[in-house]
């Protein structure tokens, strides 16, 4: 039970970030729980730990060996509230649905996966709020790690960086992530939900503006002169390939609309383009390209402005320029009884950005599921299992 209470404590701390602010940490009550990790990690024996400006959590534990660091990120998702969560505790799990106490309920149905449950313990929320195991389960995992040696002087391991970062839900973790004071020489997240699944790649991910200008001409007198700006947008849109998220899976990237607002003389579009393979990326690009060149080429007398924007990139030959740290992990769930699978994540990751930095960082799961959400849930034996593989992980001879 002990090792879910620090589960339990921090979701209980209301930390979602905000995308609207513009200042790190985007929401100050972030620091609610930094400030209670600092006084728990010194509580730990980690001497330095502290809170920089920007609300990132540091701390080192001296040991003996390479430097491993490890991450989670603080603030939750910004789709449904994490103010006043409630967890749930389902023991043993039987199966069929889910009753929540607002009256929503879930099921196998909608979610098959929840059969693979059967038998556990589950938190769940109280049908209100999101549950914050994205990513506290991370962060307790972690904690729970530093707890066993703590409690146990006699294991020996190796040289700990801990770092608990802001704003990870809105793209910024590693906006002021610092990499000295980190000081690692690999590092994972523990921020996935699949316990036996190592994430070592991630999305290529671009975003675009386009900016429609027609021309602007009283209707009644439009003929072969007035160009309506939101039927330039309708038309790329027409014209984009039919390679959407909700066409494609697994390794396949898309072409996703985000928004498109304006009038009749302006329209302004923005989208985000992904794929897994840089060449791929490079293609999409040029897609959206031409696209432009074809709508111009049918109304010569409109304006289409398109400006790109790299937002993060697959981290995976970063990753792989550190083998030891994908060796390590699938040893140390191979030791726990776990047989390792290496996952592509169709999204981004902190560690995305640390890896192409040069500090190589694979994604590790948390044993908790539909994250954003109010369905999200956390399986207690998985969790307490990934304890375990990370306690084995830091361990050193
Ligand atoms: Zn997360």
């Amino acid at each position: 039970m002990e090792k879910l209470e620090k589960f339990l404590r921090y979701v209980r701390i209301d930390t979602q970030s905000d995308d609207t602010t513009g200042t790190t940490p985007s929401t100050e009550k972030q620091k609610d729980l930094g400030c209670l990790l600092v006084e728990e990690l010194l509580e730990l024996g980690l001497k330095d730990a502290h809170m920089d400006e920007w609300g990132n959590v540091y701390g080192h534990l001296p040991g003996k060996g390479s430097r491993i660091g490890v991450n989670a990120h603080m603030d939750t998702a910004l789709e449904v509230t994490g103010a006043n969560v409630r967890p749930h505790l389902i023991r043993n799990y039987l199966g069929g649905t889910i009753k929540l106490a607002n009256g929503l309920e879930f099921s196998p149905n909608e979610f098959p996966e929840l059969n693979k449950h059967i038998g556990h313990d589950l938190v769940v929320t109280d049908g209100n709020t999101l549950l914050g195991a994205d990513d506290k389960a991370g962060i307790a995992i972690i904690m729970n790690a530093l707890q066993y040696f703590h409690d146990n002087p006699k294991v020996k391991h190796s040289n700990i960086s801990v770092c608990f970062t802001v704003d990870e839900e809105i793209g910024e973790g590693p906006l002021h992530f610092d990499y000295k004071k980190m000081n690692a020489k690999y590092a994972y997240t523990i921020d996935g939900a699949h316990i036996d699944v190592i994430e070592n790649e991630n999305f290529n991910a671009y975003g675009a503006k386009l900016t429609f200008t027609g021309v602007s001409i009283h209707p009644g007198e439009g003929k072969d002169k007035l160009v309506n700006a939101l039927n330039l947008a309708s038309e790329f849109i027409s014209l984009l390939p039919k390679e959407t998220p909700f066409e494609s899976e697994g390794k396949q990237g898309f072409y996703h609309l985000n928004s498109i607002e304006g009038n009749s003389e302006v329209a302004n579009l923005q989208m985000i383009i992904r794929d897994f393979k840089d060449k791929g990326m490079d293609k999409r690009i040029e897609v959206i390209k031409s696209t432009v060149n074809k709508v111009l080429e049918n109304h010569p007398s409109a304006k289409i402005d398109v400006s790109f924007k790299k937002q993060y990139v697959n981290m995976k030959k970063f990753v792989d320029k550190k083998p030891i740290a994908v060796r390590r992990a699938k040893w140390a769930l191979k030791k726990n009884g776990i047989e390792p699978i290496m996952g592509a994540i169709r999204g981004g990751t902190d560690g995305a950005t640390f890896s192409k930095n040069g500090l190589a960082t694979p994604n590790l799961g948390t044993g908790s599921y539909n994250h954003h959400g109010r369905y999200e849930f956390l399986d207690k034996q998985e969790f307490e299992k990934m304890i375990d593989v990370v306690i084995d992980i830091l361990k050193s001879k």
